[in-house]
């Protein structure tokens, strides 16, 4: 079994109580590799790790590694670019003179950035793809368990399993059963044939039949 779980709403008529709290909730963890699947308040899987934690998909992961980077350059135009010496060099630098953005001993490679694109331009786009991320994260569906929270749903998997291979052997030891044996044992007096009478007292002896 993976820990992966999607969360999914059922409805209404389907409600039952909740693992952590025994509320009733319409809301289900569903492992499709178990399967496995147990009932959920929405509430503990907001930030609630020792229960659960979202798994979010590429394309929030691609949408974070931009916001990660917009987030740099904006600090870097606030003074910081590469090393911490050279934020330390900006910084003196534009505290000193204000018209001079862009110190000697910057890295070439990081300038004409800034002097493409204005400090509120990438304000603007940081703040669109914050509102992305927000969006794809209130549409994430997949969930991840708790080392400890997964580790005791695997070992109720392994319980159920093992009482229903022990029904199933349970079945299949008296499927196997004799079928002769159990005419025996559930034998009934025999309804007299059209035979003669000696005929019909040896038919009544069991393991005659
Ligand atoms: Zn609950």
């Amino acid at each position: 079994m993976i820990n992966e779980y999607a969360c999914r709403k059922v409805a209404l008529r389907d409600t039952k109580s909740c693992l952590v709290c025994h509320k009733p909730s319409t809301t289900v963890l569903y492992n499709k590799s178990g399967p496995d699947w147990f009932y959920t308040c929405d509430i503990h899987l907001q930030d609630n790790p020792q229960f659960a934690t979202p798994v979010y998909d590429k394309e929030y992961e691609n949408v974070l590694t931009k916001m990660k980077s917009l987030k740099n350059e904006l600090n870097s135009n606030a003074g910081a670019s590469g090393s911490s010496w050279d934020s330390w060099v900006s910084k003196v630098f534009i505290k000193m003179d204000k018209d001079a953005d862009k110190p000697k001993d910057t890295d070439p490679a990081n300038t004409p950035e800034p002097a493409v694109r204005t400090q509120a331009q990438i304000q603007e786009e940081y703040n669109a793809t914050l509102d992305t991320l927000t969006t794809l994260r209130k549409k994430n569906k997949m969930y991840q368990l708790s080392p400890q929270m997964f580790e005791s749903r695997v070992q109720l998997k392994k319980r159920e399993e093992m009482l229903k291979e022990q029904r199933r052997k349970q079945e299949e030891a008296y499927t196997n059963t004799d079928p002769d044996e159990l005419l025996t044992k559930f034998s009934f007096p025999q309804v007299p044939n059209t035979s003669t009478n000696e005929d019909n007292g040896n038919n009544v002896n069991p393991g005659s039949i």
